[in-house]
């Protein structure tokens, strides 16, 4: 049976952005529902360690952050709700989302904190060999591969953080990058580096995921030095691909305008869309910065923008009236 949902402030996304959005949101009285999306708590809910989210001089883990966010959420008001938006309809007001669960929700203003997700090499052996030793997420599946060699593929701080977590598991683990530096930060980078558990491979590219064995599972990557052009082989059980991540704006990609690089596009200095009232924070929007604290901040600014916007609304019709 199909059902609806109609609130003053929908906020679309579960991450850092998401809940902050909604703290502020409820705490100005505009209780709003939150839409968390398959990945309930967002990226950080896929690492371990966070050591830079201020307020916290120990390590924290990011699972547990985004709890502590969530409750924190629900604490002053907020509605959290489990769906996966399929399609939206921001032609008009109040804006329409329709879910898988079936249900429509009808919001007065929108914040959209959709994020982003893993990018793929784009190789058929990659899309073969995924849950057979091709992965995307250390933290999710690295336990798997104890006692095994295995590859990450990457020069970010993810592709480092992921191979770092994996000495945890594996004595052996290779670290291929496409270039010859790091993009990562330099703390992470020495720490690499002096991980005797860890090599580098530089200028290689994966060219093909290798399987073998009944049930088949992956045996090694058959990478090309981008060089020379020498095609050689590593053998490992278990490869994590972290070349960093695509905006999640496929849903708005006719209705709002985006960046060359599909990322939503706000005004300078705030959150505020190409449709009003329609507000967009995080990283969604964000392809600088890209941290949690970033996401949360520009959720604060989605939430003022949103009460600011909502306000000037109910103020013109009271007006009419
Ligand atoms: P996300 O966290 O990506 O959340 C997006 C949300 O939108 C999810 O809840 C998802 O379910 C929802 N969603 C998407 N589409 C739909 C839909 N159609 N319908 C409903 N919901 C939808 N940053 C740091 O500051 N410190 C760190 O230590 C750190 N470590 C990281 C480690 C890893 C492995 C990764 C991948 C990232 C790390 N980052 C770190 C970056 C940080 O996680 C992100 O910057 C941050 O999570 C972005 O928050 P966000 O709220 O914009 O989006
Ligand atoms: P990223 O910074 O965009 O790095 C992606 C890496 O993958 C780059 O080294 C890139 O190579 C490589 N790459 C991209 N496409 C490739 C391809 N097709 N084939 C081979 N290699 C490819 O992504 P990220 O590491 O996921 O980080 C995303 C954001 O989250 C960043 O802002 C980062 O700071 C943040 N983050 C922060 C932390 C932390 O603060 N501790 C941890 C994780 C992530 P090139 O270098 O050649 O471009």
């Amino acid at each position: 049976m199909s059902n609806t949902i109609s609130s003053r402030l929908v906020v679309l996304g579960s991450g850092p952005a998401g809940y902050t959005a909604a703290i502020y949101a409820a705490r100005a009285g505009m209780a709003p529902i939150v839409i968390q999306g398959i990945q309930p708590g967002g990226q950080l809910t896929t690492t371990t360690d966070v050591e830079n989210y201020p307020g916290f001089r120990d390590v924290i883990q990011g699972p547990w952050l985004m709890e502590e966010m969530q409750a924190q959420a629900e604490h002053v008001g907020t509605k959290v709700v489990w769906d996966h938006i399929t399609s939206v309809d921001l032609s008009h007001r109040p804006f329409r989302l329709t879910g898988d669960s079936g249900t429509s929700y009808f919001a007065d203003a929108l914040v959209i904190a959709t994020g982003a997700q893993a990018k793929w090499l784009g190789l058929p052996s990659e899309e073969h060999m995924k849950g057979r030793g091709a992965s995307a997420c250390a933290t999710c599946d690295g336990f798997f591969y104890r006692g095994k060699k295995v590859a990450v593929i990457g020069g970010g701080n993810t592709a480092v953080e992921e191979a770092l977590y994996l000495t945890n598991h594996s004595h052996d683990v290779t670290l291929i990058h496409r270039r010859d530096s790091l993009r990562a930060e330099k703390i992470l980078q020495d720490r690499l580096f002096a991980n005797e558990k860890i090599k580098v491979v530089w200028d290689s590219e994966v060219v093909n995921f290798v399987g073998g064995g009944t049930p088949e599972a992956l045996v090694g990557l058959d990478i090309r030095n981008r060089n020379s052009g020498e095609i050689s082989r590593v053998d490992v059980e278990g490869a994590f691909v972290a070349i960093g991540h695509k905006p999640a704006t496929e849903l708005f990609a006719d209705q709002l305008e985006l960046d060359e690089d599909g990322y939503l596009k706000v005004d300078l200095g705030s959150t505020r869309t190409t449709i009003p009232g329609v507000f967009a924070c995080g990283d969604v929007m964000d392809k600088i910065y890209r941290q949690a604290v970033t996401a949360a901040g520009t959720g604060c600014m989605a939430a003022l923008d949103a009460e600011k916007f909502l306000a000037a609304q109910e103020y013109e019709a009271m007006a009419a009236e």
